[in-house]
């Protein structure tokens, strides 16, 4: 295939897929442009350059549909907590963000003298956000309610449906306590810190 044309009209060199181009562009009134035009038309090398850029804009375009369905995957189950009311156990499923209070209690747990990771999104799944759950294995308990009530240690254990068990030692706030899970959960900079034997 030539890699160059020549305009039947002014004989500028001219790529064979930009020749129709520059007959219309150029020579727009020209007595001879009209049967240039359906000459060149008639071939099928004339017609538009192949895009290379097309597979790209196909390829972008799938990439945003993908990045779509996963985004409204991912807005789904973080809104849907908020959105569907529910009685699942054991406390009622946040509804709104009116929150009466949202407070971040710190919880520690030492297994054996080894610190135990709390995990992250306990309290929360695609269906029921819990009053009290955490985000992170920080040990910072969120308590996000609705309802103007206070929440214990105890409910958080519930919440993990792990037992509270029998910890060696509890502290709150650094200073000794008779461990029982009815300690109530406060704001920052609460800090309850369990000891126990064994935990898992
Ligand atoms: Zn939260
Ligand atoms: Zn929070």
């Amino acid at each position: 295939m030539a890699r160059t044309d020549h305009c039947p009209i002014c004989d500028v060199a001219v790529k064979p897929e930009n020749l129709l181009r520059h007959v219309n562009d150029t020579h727009p009134r020209h007595p001879d442009t009209p049967a240039i035009r359906e000459k060149l038309k008639a071939e099928p090398r004339r017609s538009a350059p192949k895009r290379t850029g097309a597979p790209i804009r196909v390829r972008g375009w799938h990439v945003a549909v993908v990045a779509l369905i996963v985004l409204g995957g991912a807005a789904a189950y973080y809104v849907a907590p908020y959105l569907s009311p529910g009685t699942s156990e054991p406390f009622p499923c946040v509804v709104g963000t009116n929150f009466a209070y949202h407070w971040h209690p710190q919880l520690n747990i030492f297994s054996g003298g080894v610190p135990f990771v709390v995990p992250a999104n306990i309290g929360i799944t695609p269906g029921c956000l819990e009053p009290i759950h955490t985000h992170d294995t920080s040990g910072q308990i969120h308590i996000e309610t609705t309802v103007n009530r206070l929440y214990t240690i105890g409910d958080f254990f519930l919440v993990w449906r792990k037992p509270f068990g029998s910890p060696t030692q509890m502290l709150v706030n650094g200073t000794a306590t008779s461990p029982s899970p009815s300690v109530i959960l406060y704001d920052q900079p609460e800090t309850i810190t369990l000891y126990y034997t064994s935990f898992s």
